[in-house]
């Protein structure tokens, strides 16, 4: 994201990648205009919350006649930056990683996994969605022009690859194992822990029953 969009809100910025989905599919269907209730029964955002972030990237829909999905579509794309491709490694080609290289992430955004890692000799050299696997010990030599790391090794051995991520400037890393990794605070890292979110999803479904209202 460019600096103009600094001032978008976190939580905002969150769900962009969410409409730009969405309105690149109305795109393709040569739909002119979406109404944020519209938008809101598709992505599942409250309407409210809708106008309000769309205030944010200066689209004022008008009443009884909605957003002009052109404006919104060159303003995702430039925000998000997709007219230039993200390139992204992957490190730990187990079950999760390999699921992942399969995976055609660039079927609705420009990020692209270009390579990926992994320290048992059995994988390397193989070739996994069309992504090579290096062994971890070269991961210096090959991560140049790699932003963003994805990381689906066992827990004990997320910190030290951070660590040698953040040396070889990596930019952004999502994490994938249930450690909490420490990075500089030019380092971004997002956290995605899928057992946690399984057991909370159980928990609200327990104790907080939804009555089929949106939010
Ligand atoms: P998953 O957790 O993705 O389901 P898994 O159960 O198949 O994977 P894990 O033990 O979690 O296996 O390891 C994930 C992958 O990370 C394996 O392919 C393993 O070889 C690899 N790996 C383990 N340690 C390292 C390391 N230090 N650097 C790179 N890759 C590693």
């Amino acid at each position: 994201m460019d600096i103009e969009n600094a001032k978008i809100p976190q939580a905002t910025a969150k769900r962009l990648p969410l409409y730009y989905r969405f309105i690149n599919n109305l795109h393709s269907q040569g739909k002119m205009r979406v109404s944020s209730k519209e938008l809101s029964e598709a992505v599942k955002v409250d309407s409210a919350t809708i106008r309000r972030d769309f205030s944010y990237f200066g689209a004022l829909g008008k009443k009884g006649y909605g957003y002009n999905v052109e404006y919104l579509l060159s303003f995702f794309r430039k925000t998000l930056d997709q007219d230039e491709t993200t390139n992204v490694a992957l490190i730990g080609v187990g079950n999760l990683g390999t699921a992942f290289l399969n995976y055609n992430f660039t079927k609705n955004n420009n990020t692209k996994i270009q390579i990926a890692f992994d320290a048992s000799d059995d994988r390397i050299g193989d070739t996994v969605g069309g992504v090579p696997i290096k062994h971890i010990d070269e991961l210096e030599e090959y991560i140049d022009g790699i932003s963003v790391a994805i990381l689906t090794v066992p827990a004990q051995a997320a910190q030290g690859i951070a660590d040698r991520l953040v040396k070889a400037n990596i930019s952004g890393v999502l994490n994938f194992t249930p450690a909490r990794i420490t990075v500089p605070s030019s380092v971004r890292v997002h956290h995605i822990d899928l057992a946690v979110e399984l057991q909370a999803l159980v928990y609200f479904l327990k104790h907080y029953p939804l009555d089929g209202e949106l939010e």
